[in-house]
């Protein structure tokens, strides 16, 4: 699928943009400050209706107007479809074809978009809780099972750490009611677990492919689940972990109620991201972390692309000047001709971008 027209009025400084995009690679060069990742930002929108700088929307709109519109053409299996999200101060609005959408989910996934940033950084450096943010909202986006289990859980967890609390001041002691929603909890969790466990193993084959092209070394990289508890395997039913977690449940029941919260499950897994067996959060260097990150992006579009048949678009803000030169170069072999590119930077300069045969240029003023 690629972009083909896009329009952005009052969308942050884009007061009114409006371009055709190369099917291929897409660049943008400019000093800081002119707009550069409020475009990324925009198209990023347009496909997932959210920022993935702020959940804010309202900090979308040009400030001292009250609304902000962006809409677009796209291409895709052979045919042409229209989007568009109006972002007042009271909500959003979604289009497809001219049709309003009573629900953002039918919305959503039309347009499928991976975005790159130096923030993603936080995935490999940065607190489990941003790794577990990344499964939700990733395969959140691939998978409407996933999104719908990860909702429950959240759901259903809140109702039980509430009734722990209740438990743990002494203002309820009816242990029989924790009982049936640990039961619940765990087949929620379980539903959790094992699609986590089966898209990072999709992950881990595309990321290690994606990072032995970039690094243009031999380490390898390995992308593994870690299941808060510990007793579950790759290899489990969705049967078997709902009664691992279960028991788990049961055998630290004193603990929860002392500590008044839910001690385990999806809401404390975590990921790790090895270099040849060592720990890269402890032990990669920036660099290292970064083509990390990266190849978990670009497995991602392998992993849409294995589950729609669609390339999605990627947008690549501020990428190029933090990677040496070898990377820059494998990463531009590694996407050129996959996916419809967008890629921003202060300077043309230093970057081989002769791999790229014909690339749109834009200078953002
Ligand atoms: P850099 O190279 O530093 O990353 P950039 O070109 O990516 O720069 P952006 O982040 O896209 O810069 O744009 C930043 C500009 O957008 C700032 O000048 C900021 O004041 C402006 N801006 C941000 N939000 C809004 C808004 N809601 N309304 C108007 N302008 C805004
Ligand atoms: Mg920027």
């Amino acid at each position: 699928m690629y972009l083909k027209h896009f329009i952005a009025q009052n969308y942050r400084n884009l007061q009114q943009f409006e371009v055709d995009f190369d099917p291929n690679v897409n660049i943008f060069i400019g000093q800081n400050a002119q707009g550069k990742t409020n475009l990324l930002e925009a198209i990023y929108f347009l496909a997932l209706t959210r920022s993935h700088r702020t959940s804010n929307d309202k900090e979308l709109i040009a400030f001292g107007k009250d609304y902000a519109n962006v809409s677009g053409h796209i291409y895709k299996s052979q045919i042409d479809l229209s989007l568009r999200v109006l972002i007042t101060t009271k909500g959003k609005k979604v289009w497809v074809n001219r049709v309003e959408q009573a629900k953002l989910s039918k919305y959503v996934g039309q347009l499928n978009a991976i975005l790159f940033s130096p923030e993603d950084l936080d995935l490999i450096k940065g607190a489990p809780n941003l790794r577990r943010r990344f499964m939700d909202q990733e395969f959140g986006q691939i998978s409407a099972e996933y999104l719908y289990f990860a909702g429950k859980y959240k759901q259903v967890l809140q109702q039980k750490n509430n009734y722990l609390k209740q438990l743990a001041k002494g203002e309820a002691h009816d242990t029989m009611f924790l009982e049936v929603l640990s039961d619940q909890l765990a087949g929620v969790a379980a539903e959790v677990i094992v699609r986590r466990f089966q898209f990072l193993n999709y992950l881990d084959q595309y990321a290690r492919d994606a990072y032995a092209h970039i690094s243009t070394s031999a380490e390898k990289l390995e992308v593994i689940y870690r299941p808060s508890v510990k007793e579950i395997s790759v290899k489990d039913s969705v049967e078997e972990v709902y009664h691992k977690v279960l028991n788990n449940f049961q055998n630290n029941q004193k603990l929860e109620i002392l500590k008044g919260t839910t001690l385990s499950g999806p809401h404390r897994d975590d990921i790790d991201f090895e270099l040849d067996g060592k720990n890269a959060h402890l032990y990669g260097s920036q660099g290292q972390q970064r083509t990390i990150a990266l190849s978990i992006k670009l497995a991602e579009i392998q992993l849409v692309h294995q589950l729609t048949d669609e390339y999605p678009l990627l947008l690549l803000d501020d990428v190029m000047s933090e990677l040496d030169h070898n990377r820059q170069s494998a990463l531009l072999n590694y996407i050129h001709g996959k996916t419809q590119t967008f890629i921003t930077t202060t300077d043309l300069e230093g970057i081989s971008w002769e791999i790229i045969k014909k690339p749109k240029i834009y200078r953002i003023k």
